[in-house]
């Protein structure tokens, strides 16, 4: 297999390497210190300028706004966003799994109203799977939607809500018939967050950040239009959802080009973390040719899964690896959250050490969701276990 850019990639990439040198904000870095912790504002303006320069939903079809190109671009656009360490695009649950989800089983209404705002930012969509009690098991979920006229009465809790606080659409998926068999009787909804009866509550994470939310569906009118696929057929959107969740490529570059700045912030390293330092980044090349092989298989017609799959896994590990040998490496200045989270104590000494030693803790801690998010580890490893062929 060839990974070497063809002379449009090699063109492609040189554009947005420029485009990048000329737009990104020099002091863009201390207000997008990590997720959770970002000045949404800024971020939201980023976006818009991302897709005035064509370069929101390279992959989407040029008849929704986007540009039509192989996911190899992607994969350029990806790596060269790390290199400089830019922000990625707000909406990243719309552009990843809302729009695609519309572009193949939205009706041309849908289409209308939700593709161009998810592109330029304007729409930001979140994810209304997990409930209390069913994560891994969703198609156990009890939010209930039951016909009335020409809507559908929601009532009941979602939680994990990432970017809930900002997003003015939820899709969701909900039981519109307790009588059949689960997956039967879950539709796929998408919900107006200003309608009457949603309520957002956030969720602190242990880093003290806010990504999570709980979001509470009371009586929430929504018109059938809204509903994606047939009744009953939620499931199944549901699954082609995941598939572009759970799968994905892409994750090497940020995880190298993080890597190398660590390893640049923290230098010199001790022998042991040296070594440590050293196998991470060779277990993130090794994934990045994966996914690279994985992008080529997809152009050339091949489903993603199950290698897509063990993508997330690995890239989670990898990811987990990097923060814990960040908060090692800067010793007790890695160990501090900044001074603003809540159970900081008020007296703590200032930090000692680069400005990355200030961001460790937290993202050493934000990290373990990286095994959770998306389908855990261990379901992970239930699914490629089940697509893998079986040994002779
Ligand atoms: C940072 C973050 C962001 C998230 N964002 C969203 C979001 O935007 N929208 C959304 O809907 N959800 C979101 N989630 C929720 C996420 O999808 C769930 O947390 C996840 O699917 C696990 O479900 P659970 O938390 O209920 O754990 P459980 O399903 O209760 O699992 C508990 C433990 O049991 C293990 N386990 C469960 N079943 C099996 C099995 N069959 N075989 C082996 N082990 C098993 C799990 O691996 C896990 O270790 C987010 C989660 C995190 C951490």
């Amino acid at each position: 297999m060839d990974f070497r850019d063809s002379p449009e990639e090699a063109a492609f990439r040189t554009e947005l390497r420029s485009w990048l040198a000329g737009e990104l904000p020099p002091d863009w870095r201390d207000r997008q210190p990590h997720v959770g912790r970002w000045d949404f504002a800024a971020a939201r303006q980023w976006t818009r300028k991302l897709f005035d320069a064509g370069y929101a939903g390279l992959t989407w079809p040029r008849e929704f706004g986007g540009k039509g190109l192989p996911p190899t671009y992607q994969a350029i656009y990806l790596e060269e966003m790390a290199r400089v360490d830019a922000p990625d695009h707000v909406g990243v649950i719309g552009l990843g799994m809302a729009g695609p989800t519309i572009i193949a089983h939205g009706t041309p209404e849908q289409k209308a109203i939700h593709l161009r705002g998810i592109l330029s930012g304007e729409t930001i969509f979140c994810q209304g799977f997990s409930e209390p009690g069913s994560g891994s098991d969703l198609a156990s979920l009890r939010t209930r939607a039951v016909r009335d006229g020409d809507d559908y009465v929601v009532t009941g809790q979602k939680i994990w809500t990432t970017q809930a606080q900002f997003a003015n659409w939820l899709f969701a998926l909900v039981r519109t018939d307790a009588t059949v068999k689960p997956q039967a009787g879950i539709s796929f909804l998408l919900i107006d967050m200003t309608s009457p009866g949603v309520t957002v509550r956030p969720i602190l994470s242990a880093s003290g950040d806010h990504e999570l939310n709980e979001v509470f569906l009371d009586d929430v009118r929504v018109p059938v239009a809204n509903r994606i696929g047939a009744e009953g057929e939620g499931w199944g959107i549901a699954k082609f959802l995941l598939e572009n969740e759970r799968g994905g490529t892409g994750y090497a570059p940020q995880l190298l080009a993080d890597l190398d700045r660590l390893v640049a912030a923290a230098s010199p390293l001790g022998a042991l973390l040296a070594d440590r330092a050293t196998r991470l980044r060779l277990e993130a090349e090794a994934l990045e040719m994966t996914e690279l092989r994985t992008l080529l298989e997809i152009e050339q017609g091949q489903p993603p899964a199950p290698r897509s799959l063990a993508v997330k896994l690995i890239a989670s590990e990898i990811r987990q690896g990097i923060e814990a040998l960040a908060v090692d490496a800067f010793g007790l200045a890695g160990l501090q959250l900044p001074t603003e989270r809540p159970f900081h104590a008020d007296d703590a000494p200032p930090l000692v050490g680069p400005p990355e030693a200030g961001l460790a803790a937290a993202r050493y801690l934000n990290a373990r969701a990286w095994s959770i998010f998306g389908g855990t580890s261990e379901i992970q490893l239930n699914l490629i276990a089940r697509a893998a062929p079986a040994a002779p």
